[in-house]
């Protein structure tokens, strides 16, 4: 059976891999899997969303699907407002951080969580079989305009942090919405928690002329400057559809997401003793050693948003993390949300007292590599069993790729992407001569592997 959806929706370039028609046709499947009821549909800012969307539109009402546009938005505001507003699915046109080029479209159910495995599946059934099911002419779906929600959703957020804490301290804060969605929602929520907002790449561009859509070490220098400019006491930046939040401390110096991410998940375990904590097998030690001194749990799950998602809905887990700037609050939704973790950053300096730079300094140190080696899709499982046959350490895990832990707390993971044909590696360590000798000894044994399968 082929494949349309990846690990994060279905993703392409318009006109490139993927016609204005297998568009049309994903609509139809959507719709004829679903069958009747109404759909939330929202995009990003990408110049081929309008089209993709109003495509995709066409292709649900003409299934006996009533569609609500609700135009430019984030993923994780369009995935509350489904839940809330009970709508029975939602459609988001997006690539997330991918290059501008880029475009794709996420199912969300009901819940407001991306559908699972098994409802993409029979989608994909659909899709490739064609069997689409049509409305008849008087039955055929309505459109609707819904405008104006940004800030239902905000109340959604608010109700998690202290609104009146924060907006005493009057914090001076810098956006950098990477010229996408987010625009429309972390500044304002900013400005109700009476901060002094400060943005830069905030005007509305599909081409991301001012950054890439992913926030990364590397493309944060603008921010960086306005924060150090500005005597801002944080800075933040988002993705191309807002569900991950990076953030920069007072003196200008980004952090990767799983600095911040301890940080959060310390403060929820010092008022939630005992809760698990869900994150992927890639995450910094920092994240297991923060939970364990606080008394928490830390459930580890393959990489990939969705996979945490349903892994907490399934324990009933209350949050969630991942490396990459990724922060799943439960008690909103399970999803991951930019936004979300704004608020959460600003109610723990509000509460603590102290600044961005001192909370993430007493936090453990490590130093990690990230690497990849090129192999075939079809060599991957067969490299994984050779490799888990001559590793060893203190403890070998198998939930995705092979990670090994060794007794001086270090530990080195070789995982087959799921996008792309290649083995990726990270390691961690105290020392950083000791994990980038953990990662090239790991990336040895995987191109020893792959040039012997060759032969
Ligand atoms: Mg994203």
């Amino acid at each position: 059976m082929k494949k349309l959806f990846g690990t994060n929706g279905i993703r392409f370039i318009l006109g490139k891999d993927f016609t204005l028609k297998d568009v049309l046709q994903v609509g139809l499947a959507i719709g004829t899997f679903f069958s009747k009821g109404k759909c939330l549909l929202g995009r990003d800012v990408r110049l081929t969303g309008e089209v993709i969307a109003n495509t995709i539109a066409s292709a649900l009402m003409s299934t006996g699907i009533n569609v609500y546009d609700i135009g430019l938005i984030t993923t994780p505001a369009l995935q509350y407002l489904v839940k809330k507003r009970e709508f029975d699915f939602g459609i988001m046109i997006t690539a997330s951080h991918n290059p501008p080029e880029f475009n794709g479209i996420k199912v969300i159910d009901n819940d407001g969580v991306e559908i699972p495995p098994e409802k993409e599946k029979l989608i994909e059934e659909i899709y490739f079989t064609r069997k689409f099911k049509y409305a008849n002419w008087e039955n055929v779906g309505e459109f609707s305009e819904m405008r104006f929600l940004i800030d239902e959703y905000l109340d959604g957020v608010l109700s998690h942090i202290n609104e009146e804490l924060i907006s005493k301290r009057k914090f001076k804060v810098a956006v950098d919405p990477a010229n996408s969605v987010s625009v429309l929602t972390t500044p304002r929520l900013l400005k109700r928690l009476k901060c002094k907002v400060l943005t830069v790449n905030a005007h509305l561009d599909g081409t991301f002329p001012g950054r890439k859509p992913e926030p990364r070490l590397d493309n944060l220098q603008t921010l960086s400057e306005a924060v150090i400019a500005s005597g801002a006491d944080l800075g933040v930046a988002h993705d191309g559809d807002g569900d991950r939040a990076i953030f920069v401390d007072e003196k200008g110096q980004v952090y990767w997401g799983d600095k911040t991410a301890a940080l959060i998940v310390m403060d929820f375990l010092e008022r939630n003793p005992g809760e698990c904590i869900v994150t992927p097998v890639s995450s910094s030690k920092i994240i297991e050693d923060v939970a364990k001194k606080y008394g928490g749990k830390i459930i580890y799950t393959k990489v990939g948003s969705i996979i945490v998602s349903r892994m907490m809905m399934k324990l009933g887990a209350k949050l969630g993390v991942e490396e990459n700037g990724g922060i799943f609050y439960g008690p909103h939704l399970p999803v991951r949300d930019g936004t979300m973790a704004t608020a959460l950053i600003l109610d723990i300096l509000a509460r603590k007292e102290t600044s961005l730079s001192s909370l993430l300094s007493s936090l453990p140190k490590y130093y990690q590599v990230k690497d990849k080696v090129p192999c075939p899709n079809e060599l991957k499982a067969k490299v994984l069993k050779i490799l888990l046959s001559e590793v060893s350490g203190v403890k070998v895990e198998t939930i995705d790729g092979v990670k090994v832990w060794y007794s001086d707390g270090s530990w080195v993971l070789a995982r087959p992407s799921g996008t792309e044909p290649i083995y990726r590696i990270f390691s961690e360590a105290k020392d950083p001569q000791r994990a980038k000798e953990l990662a090239e000894n790991m990336k040895e044994k995987v191109l020893k592997i792959i040039s012997t399968l060759k032969e």
